[in-house]
């Protein structure tokens, strides 16, 4: 009761006083400006009631990317990258201030319990902070060295050297909605040190966090004008504004990922796009692993953890299980238990250990998804008989655990192929190593993959035998139990994104961010030009 006290309370600050319901604004060419039309209602996926509304009908876009483009831009990549970190410290410091309204923003919206919102709401800071550190390590420069020179001939006189200057665009972020505030800032904090102003478009069903978010930024007076766009609603006419300069960057669906990639922005203008799409990660067991063994006790854990964090609404969670077929039903009787105690429902009684999905359609979709999965997996445990806590099964968008599991995964198709967007996650049993390599590489290309092992050898062939399908290997060994970051935890020092179906896109990796928001020119030169040049950069090192 507590704790639906205090919400109410400041959601009443957050909804401001006389409103009952509002349309957010948009903020785009410099001012806040309302779409026309009744707009499209936000809901609380746990109690169903509307929140708010999202429109864009009617906004000028175009006016909207030149703005950005030209006065954004141009403000962006006259400071230095030390300046510009320095902007991303203060937006740090807005986003700390005003966190409590975030968090209630996410459990009304997004129906998450605060340790889930957190991964959203303190993940998307701690990133951009993380920017700030690195982008003040590159000073007073305003483009960058990207490696040695190379000497073109026989004289060293005339060398080529690589530089990296920001792109004189705009950055376009179509975003997906299980991340509404970590999905906005892990794109733009490089964006924004790189000297690129941001065109945020949020998913329609959690918009509303987002564009909270960059309310508080812009009224803080922190970016120059045009550095930071916010556009809720629909994303009609966003990829048409889209010219040569400008980046795309796009988080969702694959469905919708093929609609940017053949956008003809893309593929006639060759406007830069990354996608981040879907992905069916997997983790496996070492065959030497003896049942309640370390590295045993290890994947059973983190696979409950990556099943119940945020309702396995996450792209990285994992949905495929490798084990030696000996241990099969040790491991499933093992995250049985562990599910078992598992409470879903209301995120506002602390009770409660796994909230929502973020609407109906999600729910819809999450129970069809089960079923087409278990035409070819049987159900090891499922935790939807029981009852939800504080919430009503007719309208909350709740779905409990459900660990489906086969112990012939070679014959299987959809299992490999359906990514199933929730709490849900298959166990399948392997022979041998080589098959386990190849049943994972059936995922055609994962965002991550995790490692269970106390043998270092094991962990090594692992990497190589399956990085080239993998933008991130997690390995999980017994010493550092304690110390791992999380097979779903996407961390700003490291890779972020997968080749094939996850999207072949890359994002974050340190500085290597800034990679996708300059354009690489090799320089050919006199050493007195090149030294006159290297006088005014800062030298790119990962
Ligand atoms: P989605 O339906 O593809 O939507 C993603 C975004 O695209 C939304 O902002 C959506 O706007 C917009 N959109 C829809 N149709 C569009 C079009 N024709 N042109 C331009 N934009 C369009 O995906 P989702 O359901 O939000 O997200 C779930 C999926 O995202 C999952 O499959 C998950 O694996 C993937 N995901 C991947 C990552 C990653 O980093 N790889 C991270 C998170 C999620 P509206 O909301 O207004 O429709």
């Amino acid at each position: 009761m507590h704790a639906t006290n205090a919400f109410d309370r400041r959601y009443l600050t957050v909804y401001g006083e006389n409103m009952t319901t509002q349309l957010l604004q948009n903020y785009a060419a410099g001012r806040w400006q309302t779409g026309t039309g009744a707009g499209t209602p936000l809901f609380d996926p746990v109690l169903g009631t509307e929140l708010v509304r999202v429109s864009n009908a009617g906004m000028d876009l175009k006016e909207a990317f030149a703005f950005a483009r030209e006065q954004g831009g141009k403000a962006l990549r006259a400071l230095s990258y030390k300046q510009r970190a320095a902007l991303l410290s203060d937006i740090v410091k807005v986003l700390s201030d005003n966190k409590a309204a975030y968090y209630d923003i996410a459990t009304a919206n997004s129906g998450t319990t605060t340790k889930d919102s957190a991964v959203d709401i303190d993940g998307g800071i701690f990133t951009i902070g993380t920017y700030a550190k690195l982008g003040e390590k590159l000073g007073d420069a305003q483009f960058l060295l990207d490696g040695e020179r190379i000497r073109m001939g026989k004289d060293p006189l005339f060398q080529s050297q690589h530089i990296l200057t920001p792109t004189h665009g705009v950055a376009l972020f179509i975003n997906a909605f299980n991340f509404p505030s970590w999905g906005l800032w892990e794109k733009a904090a490089p964006a924004l040190l790189s000297g690129v102003p941001v065109i945020i478009k949020p998913a329609t069903a959690t918009a509303w966090l987002t564009q909270r978010m960059v309310q508080d930024v812009v009224n803080a007076n922190i970016l120059p004008a045009g550095a930071l766009s916010v556009i809720c609603g629909s994303s009609a006419g966003l990829m048409d504004q889209l010219e040569a300069f400008d980046v795309v960057s796009f988080t969702g669906s694959a469905d919708t990922a093929r609609i940017i990639r053949s956008h003809p922005a893309v593929a006639q203008k060759s406007v830069r796009c990354n996608i981040e799409a879907d992905s069916l990660n997997s983790a496996l067991l070492d065959p030497a692993a003896a049942a309640d063994s370390e590295a045993f006790n290890l994947l059973v854990s983190e696979v409950t953890r990556e099943m119940m964090v945020k309702s396995g609404q996450k792209c990285t969670a994992i949905r495929r299980v490798f084990v030696p077929a000996a241990l099969y039903e040790a491991v499933a009787a093992a995250i049985s238990a562990k599910l078992k105690k598992t409470t879903v429902g209301n995120p506002r009684n602390e009770a409660v250990r796994m909230g929502a999905l973020v609407s109906k359609e999600q729910y819809d979709g999450v129970l069809a998804g089960i079923e087409v999965l278990k035409q070819e997996a049987s159900v090891l445990f499922d935790g939807n008989n029981a009852d939800l806590v504080d919430a009503d099964k007719a309208v909350a968008a709740c779905v409990a655990p459900v660990l489906l599991g086969t112990q012939t995964p070679a014959t299987a198709k959809i299992l490999h192929e359906v990514e199933v967007f929730g709490p849900v996650c298959t166990l399948m049993a392997y022979k041998d190593i080589g098959e386990a390599h190849a049943l994972i590489q059936r995922g055609e290309g994962s965002l991550v993959m995790s490692v269970y092992s106390d043998n270092p050898a094991f962990i090594a062939q692992t990497a190589a035998a399956l990085g080239s399908h993998h933008g991130r290997i997690h390995a999980i060994s017994p010493d550092v139990a304690a110390l791992h970051t999380g097979h779903g935890n996407v961390m700003p020092v490291s890779l972020h994104g997968g080749p094939g179906r996850a999207g072949g896109g890359e994002e974050l990796g340190g500085l290597r961010a800034l990679n996708f928001y300059h354009r690489r020119t090799a320089v050919q030169a006199s050493t007195a030009a090149l030294d006159a040049m290297a006088a005014t950069a800062t030298k790119l090192e990962m």
